[in-house]
């Protein structure tokens, strides 16, 4: 073997005849892979020895297109920077900018999207059919200290930031993840994920890949397709973020009782179901356990170092933890003064290895303050209790500093959402002259529900200490989102400003 290529390429050449991919237009082996990525790769050299690490922007279908497109730039030398179809052009154009990109590429479905982009930025687009009709020549050697891709952050915070990662920093996140959660060739999971996310890309797609497993493609998430998939397909593995499971649970209570029995026992035949990319309330893990019978490993990670914490494969999943380091992990918690925090005390997630990336693309001020001593300051606060972490939330938007306390606004959300008639709810702090801050709660309440907040205030007074209690509750018709359903605070926040 060698060392110095990425495993998933000398893998996949071992699990040949085997199905890689499955989609609605039929399945695709890893022979199948090697052989589209190779010809990808020699379209987009047209006769260069190497990509030299250019910019390839793609937009392409789920499945085997936006893979094999993937894995052709990763071939050629080019780093990979994958665009969604859930962005309006203005955001399509800022990444492209932004990475200054050498080239678009796309697949049929999107021609039209990506040839006004094209028109837009003034770079030439290619198709993946095109691509295609090369025959694979000489191709450079993938080394593992090159950049393999740019992930933009998900912009809960602030403009999305390019995360840039090399093939060793890729390597090092599925191999954590491919011992920790057990994958193996008999796997096969359910991808309804956006695929320019590290959940969706590295968690679901490559972990599977590197496995030898199959990924089965749902062309985009609909509750009533994953249920039906759940019960028809041989599936093992399920992974999505809360606001997918709670949409899941919404489907099975409305489905027919007769119907509800094929869908919960359908969940008791698969091996994991996992959550992660935002907060799981304690109240959906519950509901997610008596509806399926499965206990939801909840984990913890960003864009800039893959995943750092999990609940166990075997062994207790606490609900509202996100359990303890991965495989080659370091995580520690510190205080302001940046000294560890002792078990039971609050403090920022400081994260160090070889799956934490470099630098943010084209951004030198932003990766030198985002470290400190080769340690990656997450910008999240967390708690570790009986052993398991127990994350707090960000920094900047979740701990609000209310006359001398601060409180986790997760922990908050958390009770609330055990009351019946909260649907979903966002809690932040606004901007009060005498309480520094004050915690403020906006609320989707469930539909043909009685509850006045006058009740609501009541029922939470029992339940929340009076400095932690809204005071303010505001029902609103939806949260603001953004593209990958992560509520955005800072927008939640403008809400009690007007
Ligand atoms: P931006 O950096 O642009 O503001 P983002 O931080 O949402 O966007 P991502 O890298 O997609 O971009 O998300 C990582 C963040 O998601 C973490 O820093 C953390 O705040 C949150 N997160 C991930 N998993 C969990 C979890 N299990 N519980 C709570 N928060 C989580
Ligand atoms: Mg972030």
């Amino acid at each position: 073997m060698n060392l110095s290529t990425p495993c998933i390429f000398e893998r996949a050449e071992t699990f040949g005849a085997r199905t890689a991919i499955s989609t609605s237009q039929g399945d695709y082996t890893y022979a199948d892979l090697l052989d589209a990525s190779g010809r990808i790769a020699s379209g987009l050299l047209q006769g260069r020895a190497d990509l030299d690490q250019e910019r390839v922007c793609f937009l392409a279908a789920r499945g085997f297109s936006w893979t094999a497109l993937q894995w052709g730039i990763w071939r050629a030398g080019g780093i990979a920077v994958p665009l969604s179809e859930l962005h309006p052009q203005q955001e399509m154009e800022y990444v492209v900018r932004d990475s200054q990109a050498a080239h678009l590429v796309t697949h049929t479905d999107f021609h039209d999207r990506m040839q006004s982009l094209a028109g837009a930025t003034q770079l030439s687009l290619s198709t993946k059919d095109q691509l295609l009709e090369s025959e694979k020549g000489v191709l450079p050697m993938v080394d593992l200290a090159r950049r393999a891709m740019i992930l933009y952050t998900s912009g809960t915070t602030g403009k999305p930031k390019g995360v840039v990662s090399t093939h060793a920093n890729l390597e090092a996140q599925i191999n954590a993840l491919v011992e920790a959660w057990g994958w193996s060739k008999d796997d096969r999971i359910l991808h309804v994920l956006p695929l320019h996310h590290v959940h969706g890309i590295v968690n679901a797609l490559s972990c599977a890949l590197y496995a030898g497993a199959c990924c089965e493609f749902l062309p985009r998430f609909d509750a009533e397709e994953v249920w039906r998939k759940f019960v028809e397909s041989p599936l093992t593995i399920f992974m999505a973020v809360p606001t997918i499971y709670v949409k899941l649970i919404g489907a099975w209570q409305a489905a027919p009782p007769e119907r509800q029995g094929d869908m919960s026992q359908a969940c008791r035949k698969m091996r994991l179901m996992v959550s992660g990319s935002a907060a799981l309330p304690v109240s959906v893990w519950e509901k997610w356990r008596d509806i399926s019978g499965q206990a939801l490993l909840e984990r913890y990670g960003m864009t800039e170092i893959g995943m750092a914490l999990s609940n166990p494969l075997v062994g207790e999943r606490r609900a509202g933890f996100v359990g303890t380091p991965l495989p080659g992990v370091q995580v520690y918690l510190v205080d302001e003064s940046n000294a560890q925090v002792p078990e039971g005390q609050p403090g920022e997630i400081l994260v160090k290895g070889p799956a934490v990336f470099n630098e943010y693309w084209q951004r030198p001020e932003e990766t030198e303050k985002s470290f400190r001593d080769g340690w990656f300051i997450t910008g999240d606060m967390a708690v570790v209790e009986r052993g398991s972490w127990r994350i707090l939330g960000r920094k900047s938007t979740d701990i609000i500093k209310t006359g001398g306390y601060k409180v986790s606004a997760l922990e908050i959300e958390d009770v609330l959402l055990e009351h019946p008639a909260i649907a979903e709810c966002a809690v932040v702090g606004v901007d009060d002259l005498e309480w520094g801050e004050r915690v403020a709660a906006a609320l989707v309440l469930v539909p043909q529900g009685t509850v006045t907040l006058e009740e609501l205030r009541d029922w939470g007074k029992k339940r929340l200490a009076p400095y932690k209690l809204p005071s303010v509750m505001l029902p609103v018709q939806e949260l603001p989102r953004n593209a990958m359903g992560k509520v955005t605070k800072p927008a939640v926040r403008k809400l009690f400003e007007t």
